[in-house]
């Protein structure tokens, strides 16, 4: 069957054939430890699942609104005009099925054919997909461990030209963990500003940051760079709420128009009494953020540290997120061959990090027990030890 052009672009991801190796392996009964969850491995904090249960009791059951309830909007846009120091209202937010959505739904309402969208590589794997499927033109900007894996204004400024629509932010940063400082974030809002573009800046991770790292969100690092930015986030990472599907995109009215027409004609509205979870997180008390990030905290320094100790890898340390990105370079494998064998060889599984960008290094998430970090690390050693 010939299946539409924009479909046959976009590859199968890579990490799947892994995924399903390791869930094969488990199934057979073998220790398989999993370093390539991309979400917290603790439970959704039990005010919100209580919120929900009450929605349902009262019968918010119904279709609701496309752009969001109401209520939720005006919380966001309150915290956002807190945290940002802009004057955000409830026309500002829309309501999606998660961060994934809302940047996907961001793409279909603004990226045209021939628009070309900067995305620096290493980056979250879905960004160069949903682009192409809107039809636009990712253009991937490298960048390595001398600039921790940040864009510079240079790089940025190098690589917008006319046809360039839209720029790609992500800090925290998934897959490496680093968090732009807002000196840096101003020097990217002045290149900005001065050519006109759109940035999208992906803050999903921005409550989960580590030895004094603070978040700033680039909308805040210049008078007039708000006016060009979309803010995209979510409740799945902060608040351990991955499968309730909430994320959110903050910004320019006419564009959440847009996406509120897109929406309504493609989801109609984001589950109604999922909706008041994600209200309960907002209101309810944030110590269940706190205990969740000190958790990762704790396995951020046992797994740094274990990982630096081996000779022949090495890692940027990372200052929010739970991931670590890891340079194999030294070792002779490509991501894919290099994940499949420390999976078959030492039931570990991994994130090659082909699927980011960057095929020589894998991703490992810290979303798991001390324990397993400390078992997992020693079979990487053994692992790494036997190719040098
Ligand atoms: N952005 C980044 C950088 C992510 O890592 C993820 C999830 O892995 C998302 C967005 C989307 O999150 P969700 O759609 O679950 O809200």
């Amino acid at each position: 069957m010939k299946l539409a052009a924009r479909v046959e672009q976009v590859p199968q991801s890579v990490t799947l054939a892994i995924s399903a190796k390791a869930k094969a392996m488990k199934a057979e009964g073998l220790d398989v430890l999993n370093f390539s969850v991309g979400e917290p491995d603790f439970d959704t904090p039990q005010h919100i699942v209580a919120a929900a249960k009450k929605a349902l009791d009262e019968g918010k059951t119904r279709y609701g609104p496309a752009a969001g309830e109401p209520k939720l909007r005006e919380l966001i846009a309150r915290s956002l005009t807190q945290e940002v120091g802009i004057n955000y209202s409830a026309e500002n937010i829309i309501v999606t099925n998660g961060g994934k959505h809302s940047l996907s739904e961001l793409m279909m309402a603004i990226i045209e054919a021939g628009d070309e969208v900067i995305i620096p590589s290493p980056y979250w794997l879905s960004y160069p997909e949903m682009v192409k499927l809107a039809d636009g033109t990712p253009v991937i900007v490298p960048t390595d461990a001398a600039t921790e894996y940040k864009i510079t204004p240079e790089l940025l400024r190098q690589a917008i030209t006319p046809k360039t629509k839209l720029f790609v932010l992500n800090s925290p940063s998934n897959p490496t963990g680093m968090v732009y400082t807002p000196d840096e974030l101003k020097a990217l809002a002045q290149v900005v500003v001065e050519s006109g573009i759109l940035v999208v800046s992906d803050e999903i991770y921005s409550q989960i940051l580590y030895d004094g790292a603070q978040h700033l969100s680039i909308a805040a690092t210049h008078p007039e760079v708000h006016k060009q930015t979309l803010i995209s986030s979510g409740f799945a990472k902060s608040f351990a709420m991955t499968g309730w599907r909430l994320g959110y995109l903050a910004g320019d009215k006419t564009i959440i128009g847009a996406m509120t027409r897109i929406q309504s004609h493609s989801t109609s509205n984001v589950c109604t009494f999922a909706q008041y979870g994600a209200i309960a997180a907002l209101e309810g008390p944030l110590d269940c953020v706190e205990t969740m990030r000190q958790a990762f905290a704790e396995r951020r320094k046992v797994m740094y540290e274990l990982l630096n100790a081996i000779p022949g890898i090495s890692c940027v340390k990372p200052y929010g997120a739970f991931y670590m990105y890891v340079n194999i370079g030294k070792i002779g494998l490509g991501s894919v061959d290099f994940c499949n064998a420390l999976l078959e060889e030492k039931q570990m599984a991994t994130v090659p990090g082909l699927a980011f960008g960057t095929d020589d290094h894998i991703r490992l998430s810290y979303a798991t027990s001390l324990k397993n970090i400390e078992t997992g690390l020693k079979r990487l050693e053994e692992f790494v030890e036997g190719r040098l």
